[in-house]
């Protein structure tokens, strides 16, 4: 699977929900999804980001995207619920969601984690998600098969000082994962991590401020993966969590 390639379309007449569509590696792959036949909704915080994505695709020649302008910060349930009875209503069925909306917050030995900051980044990192994935099971369900990928890290996985509230909150990510993937075996339903490594963007030069970002990898290159758990190669991967830059 390592550095798959997706046939032209491959993604086509598949209906795929994008957080954090409007920057970084959340940008690139609502691009890559329509580029690959997806009609993408591309949900995020600023809306002037999210509408020069629209342009984008729309300028390419892909399917016309939704925009669902969307603070996970201060989102609820029932926003959620509402979000499921449009897609419902403008689709029909829900094939794909990438959680890849996300905050670093600010690095500091444990001793200084800030309450409200530790809050902040447990909302919009862990249970926005959970909620957007539980109101969407019904949408989700109404697919022949429907992926959903979270978006983890390496200090998801192994612990790093000063990494606070943002590792803990992947290690949540990755719970969250395996629990659901264990809960849906054997249904339409696969669910599976992304460890996108080090990746050129704002978010990485926010952790890593004296780094050369020419140095790191772009989004473009992680674009394989992101590709192959959406499209129906990887209809047999779940509870998986996958590098995509693996070493
Ligand atoms: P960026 O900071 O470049 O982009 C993050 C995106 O999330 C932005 O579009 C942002 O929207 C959106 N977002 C942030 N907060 C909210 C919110 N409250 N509500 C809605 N949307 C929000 O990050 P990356 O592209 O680097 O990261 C993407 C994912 O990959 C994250 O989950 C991150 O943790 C993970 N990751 C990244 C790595 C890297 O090296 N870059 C390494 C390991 C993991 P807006 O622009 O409007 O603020």
């Amino acid at each position: 699977m390592d550095n798959y390639t997706a046939p032209a379309e491959a993604l086509k007449g598949k209906v795929i929900l994008v957080t954090g569509a409007g920057d970084g590696i959340g940008r690139c792959a609502a691009l890559t999804y329509a580029r690959y036949g997806a009609t993408v909704i591309l949900l995020g915080k600023t809306v002037k980001k999210l509408e020069a994505v629209y342009d984008e695709i729309v300028a390419a020649g892909g399917a016309e995207p939704a925009i669902v302008p969307l603070d996970l910060k201060g989102a609820t349930a029932s926003h959620y619920k509402d979000m499921a009875t449009t897609i419902e209503r403008e689709f029909g069925k829900l094939d794909g969601i990438l959680h890849n909306a996300g905050l670093l917050g600010v690095l500091s030995p444990f001793e200084h984690i800030n309450l409200a900051s530790w809050q902040d980044i447990m909302q919009i990192n862990v249970t926005g998600a959970m909620l957007m994935t539980q109101a969407l099971m019904p949408v989700l369900k109404k697919a022949p098969a429907a992926s959903v990928v979270f978006t983890s890290s390496g200090v998801g996985r192994t612990g790093r000082a000063y990494w606070g509230p943002y590792a803990v909150s992947k290690f949540a990510t990755e719970g969250l994962m395996q629990v659901m993937a264990d809960e849906y075996a054997g249904s339409s339903i696969r669910v599976n991590c992304i460890n996108p490594g080090a990746t050129r963007t704002a978010m990485r030069a926010k952790a890593y401020p004296g780094e050369d970002p020419m140095s790191l990898k772009t989004p473009e290159d992680l674009m394989w993966l992101y590709l192959y758990l959406m499209t129906d190669a990887s209809i047999a991967e779940n509870g998986k969590s996958l590098d995509a830059q693996p070493k």
